[in-house]
């Protein structure tokens, strides 16, 4: 968040002040800000509260010289400034022009255009605004992609589900069709079969008979043996049947075993773009989908739920003492201990940095209040160490419950007064909203943050 003096050498010596006076006022804000992960860095939350701020009121009525002539050095300075923000602005446009999706074509052209049509630094530090919002709806617009996707791949399968059970209901028709047309020929076998003993064992005979016998004999001969290949035939044409509906099987096992992959690759992709990478927890994206969720859960179900958030106490001291490797180590070992103890349905997310957020569903705020002390006393008592050096790693919690016209920032801005209020009670310790309205106002309802 550092940034560069705009324009340091061949700069007069009143512009120099103000500058230091505006990155100074800057710096606060921006540490004010980096504070509160609720609220997002941009340049239109920085240029708020500086717009409030009275040395900054007092600047702006002041002209410097830099801003009364276009031919004054001090001008031309912070012009070549603009002009390399603008330059680097512009190249990282034409870079994400080349990925970014079709849809998003003209917004980076007009994005380009204005950049070269306007000429303050605002101006251009609004299209980096408006830039990052166009990253942000493509992010959004690879997510869809993906969803399509996996729902096309599960259309798919079941298309192939489908056919595959067709298949063997059609295997299965043969079959039977086969197995009684054998037994129809049994049948006629035996018949003819009678028919003959009788012929043959018939007794005393005239000519006429000895040749009608004949004929019917030899007939009967015929019978049979057109009997016999039409069984050839049949067993060929089975044989083909099965083998083909076998080669088809085979087929539709291995597209649909493809369409499987391809499907949980999808949601493997979907999981990882809502973890966090190093604590393997849910990230602030899953977490927003969650909290939505959960407020339609209670409007349309009225499904209580609480939000637990929670705050490493000190986590700063342990970065500086052991550096940053044993910091995030804590994190993970906090986070292996949240699975811990919480239930399989609760809903754990890193919330950002040391913070962590957990809904549990189905649960009061008198509930909430119960498990949020027992797990706080369970890390409590856990053990964290380090080459044998014992490491304290110990949280606060702020807990709100949800209510049915709540948004995502109400709920978790209760949360977060009441982790203010347990941070201010002597931290390793459980505060809900209700302890806030109780004992808030001694404290100054304030948020953690502020
Ligand atoms: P408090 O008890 O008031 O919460 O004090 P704190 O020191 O925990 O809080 P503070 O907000 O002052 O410091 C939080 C620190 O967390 C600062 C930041 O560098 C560190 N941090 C944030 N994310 C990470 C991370 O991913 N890894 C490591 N190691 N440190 C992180
Ligand atoms: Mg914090
Ligand atoms: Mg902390």
């Amino acid at each position: 968040m550092d940034k560069k003096p705009l324009a340091k050498d061949g700069i007069s010596s009143i512009l120099e002040e103000k500058i230091y006076v505006i990155a100074d006022e800057v710096l606060d804000i921006l540490k004010q800000l980096s504070h509160d992960n609720k609220k997002q860095l941009n340049s239109k939350s920085i240029a708020e509260r500086m717009a409030v701020r009275d040395t900054v009121k007092k600047m702006l009525a002041d002209p410097t010289p830099g801003q009364q002539g276009s031919d004054d050095p001090l001008n031309q300075e912070s012009k070549k400034e603009l002009n390399r923000l603008k330059e680097i602005t512009s190249s990282f446009l034409d870079k994400f022009s080349d990925l970014a999706p079709d849809m998003l074509t003209e917004e980076i052209l007009e994005l380009k255009k204005q950049l070269h049509d306007r000429d303050s630094f605002e101006s251009t530090a609004s299209r980096l605004d408006s830039l990052m919002k166009y990253i942000k709806i493509y992010f959004d617009a690879l997510y869809l992609k993906n969803k399509e996707l996996e729902e096309f791949m599960q259309q798919t399968v079941r298309y192939l589900q489908e056919t595959e059970e067709h298949i063997a209901a059609e295997l299965s028709l043969h079959q039977t069709k086969f197995n009684e047309d054998r037994e129809f020929e049994k049948s006629i076998s035996v018949n003819m079969n009678l028919i003959t003993d009788n012929f043959v064992s018939s007794g005393s005979v005239t000519d006429g008979f000895q040749n009608l016998k004949k004929a019917v004999l030899g007939k009967i001969g015929n019978i049979n043996n057109a009997i016999d290949r039409k069984r050839e035939q049949d067993i060929n044409r089975l044989k083909e049947t099965e083998q083909t509906l076998a080669s088809m099987g085979s087929r539709i096992h291995g597209i649909k075993k493809e369409a499987d992959d391809i499907r949980k690759k999808a949601e493997e992709l979907e999981m990882e773009s809502l973890r966090d990478r190093l604590t393997g927890l849910y990230n602030r994206k899953a977490y927003d989908q969650k909290v939505d969720e959960t407020i339609a859960n209670l409007n349309r179900y009225g499904v209580p739920s609480a939000l637990v958030f929670c705050d490493i106490d000190f986590f700063k001291k342990i970065n500086d003492t052991f550096g940053h490797t044993v910091g995030d180590l804590a994190l993970k070992k906090l986070s292996a201990l949240l699975k811990e103890k919480l239930r399989v349905n609760d809903f754990i997310s890193r919330f950002g940095g040391e913070e962590f957020a957990i809904i549990l569903p189905h649960t009061t705020l008198g509930e909430a209040q119960k498990a949020g002390e027992a797990l706080r006393l369970y890390i409590d008592k856990a053990q964290f160490s380090y080459k044998n050096q014992d490491i304290a790693l110990k949280i606060s919690i702020g807990i709100s419950g949800f209510r049915k016209d709540d948004s995502a920032e109400s709920v978790m801005e209760r949360a977060d007064s009441a982790l203010y209020l347990a941070k201010n009670s002597g931290r390793n310790t459980v505060r809900t909203e209700q302890d806030v309205i109780r004992e808030g106002s001694v404290l100054g309802n304030k948020s953690v943050t502020t």
